[in-house]
This record gives structure tokens, sequence and C-alpha cells, in this order.
């Protein structure tokens, strides 16, 4: 790990990873574009920093404005990083997934709380050595923060699945049928997606309080349920706007600290380190 240093003059308390659709989060005040260099190299794009109803954020596009990079090419460990070190406590990680099953309908929130790793050869943590770390991923997320999302977004009005196992794969391509067929039937994942990890397992290295907030867009080929390209546009435009009003409510209840008895991420490390 190197040490952590701060941008003058500039900081954050909460930390937005936008997905698929979500390149410019339209909801930040007073918003300044800033380049934050890291000892990995450097993030997807530009960090917007600004305040949402009073409260200092940061909102990084995953694959950069106008989906430059593939999943697979992400800097997860910059990205993270720069979070970091902007000072931010709280990660909400938005991301575009698809369903693994009939009852996780496209439009509807899932808030994970598991995650399967099906990924192949990307940069999983910040300890590469002489320095080694295990962390525990148990449980994943933050449970403080997924309780505070699941209640917006009920709060809202939208459907959301409070609990769900993510598989994520390498891409990307999408799956084989096969594949989508054992991600259902044998891991018994609910949704697929390709960015979860390793952004989680980092987030959770840097100690910060992640959860993800996932919008179901199709079915997975499991369910040979053809879908057109304009039915599928319409959906993420759908979920785009109604991720904007969640984070819009959202934010304002993550100007405190995490609540300890719900959340032991910021202490994930302390038990870890070799
Ligand atoms: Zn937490």
């Amino acid at each position: 790990m190197f040490p952590i240093v701060r941008p003058e003059g500039v900081s954050a308390h909460v930390g937005i990873i936008g997905g698929s659709g979500l390149y410019d989060p339209g909801i930040v005040e007073e918003p300044v574009e800033v380049r934050v260099y890291t000892p990995y190299g450097e993030p997807s794009d530009f960090i917007v920093v600004g305040k949402v109803k009073g409260v200092p954020v940061a909102f990084l596009p995953r694959h950069g404005r106008g989906h430059r990079i593939p999943p697979h090419m992400i800097n997860y460990r910059a990205n993270i990083w720069a979070l970091k070190t902007l000072g931010v406590k709280w990660v909400v990680s938005v991301s575009a997934v698809g369903s693994l099953r009939w009852d996780y309908r496209p439009g509807d929130f899932v808030v994970p709380d598991q995650f399967i790793d099906m990924t192949k050869g990307r940069k999983y943590t910040f300890f590469d050595g002489p320095i080694t770390a295990h962390v525990s991923m148990a449980d994943p997320f933050c449970d403080d923060l997924r309780e505070k999302i699941i209640d917006t977004v009920k709060g809202l009005g939208y459907p959301v699945h409070g609990k769900g196992t993510y598989v994520c794969i390498e891409g990307p391509r999408f799956s084989t049928r096969a594949e989508s067929r054992v991600w259902k039937e044998v891991f018994k994942a609910d949704i697929i997606g390709m960015t979860l990890v390793p952004e989680v397992n980092l987030a959770c290295e840097a100690q910060l309080c992640y959860a993800t907030l996932a919008m179901v867009t199709d079915y997975d080929v499991w369910a040979e349920h053809p879908v057109t390209a304009e039915e599928v546009e319409k959906i993420m435009k759908q979920n785009t706007e109604r991720a904007r009003k969640v984070l819009y409510e959202l934010i304002p209840k993550l100007a405190g600290e995490p609540d300890e008895k719900k959340c032991s991420c910021c202490k994930s490390l302390s038990y870890a380190i070799v």
C-alpha cells in the first residue's frame, strides 16, 4: 500500500461510481472536475466533486464518459484509490445487470448481499507484497449502506429486491446459454454483471462502506426471452432516471458516519494484515 495523499482543497464524503447509462449524475451542485493521479495509474475519468443537498460528493463514471473503457480494462484500483484520497467514506456503486430469475424483472432494483467471482484476470488487491492482507469477504457489502439504499428505493415507490447474489463474469462477451444456466441453476445466483469484482474487494481493503445499487436491464440468455435493442434502451433510460432520483434522496442520509453496529467495513483490515 502507498501512503494516501489528499489533493489540496478538494474532498468528499460520499463517492458514487456510475455504471452503464449513468455517466453524468446531473444532481451535483457547484460541480468541479478533478483529475486525481494514483500510484496505480489514472482513474476512468475526471471526478466530479460538488454537493448534493449540502453533502460533499465525488462522482466517477466507471467506464469513462462515452463508455470508452470495457469492464475488463477498467483500472479498479485507481478508481477506488482516487475516491479514498478524496476522503470518501461511503461508496454507492451503480450498475446495470442481467436477471437470472423471472421475478427480478427488467426495471427492478436489486441491492445484492453476496457475490460470486467468475472473473479471470484482474488486479484484485492493493496488497501485492511485501505487506500481505487477506480481508474477510463473508459479508462483502456494508449492511448499513444497503439498508439505507433499500429504504430510499422503497420510499420512492420503485420495485426493489433487498437481497441477491451477483455473479460477476469476465466479459466483455456475454454468457453462453449453458453458462447462464449454470449461474442460475447450479450457482443459484440472481443477477449477472461484469464490474462488481474487484471493485468491491478493493473498497473493502480501502475500508470504505460499499454497496451496489443494481438495476435490471433484461433477462440473461437462460430465459430465451428475446428483446429488441429499443426495449433494452427504454428500460436503461428509465433505470438511469430513477437511479438519479434514488441518489438525490439517498445522499443526505449519508451525511453522518456509518453505524458501527451494522457495519464492520472500517475494521475489516485490522484483522487481515499478516
Ligand atoms: Zn460499512
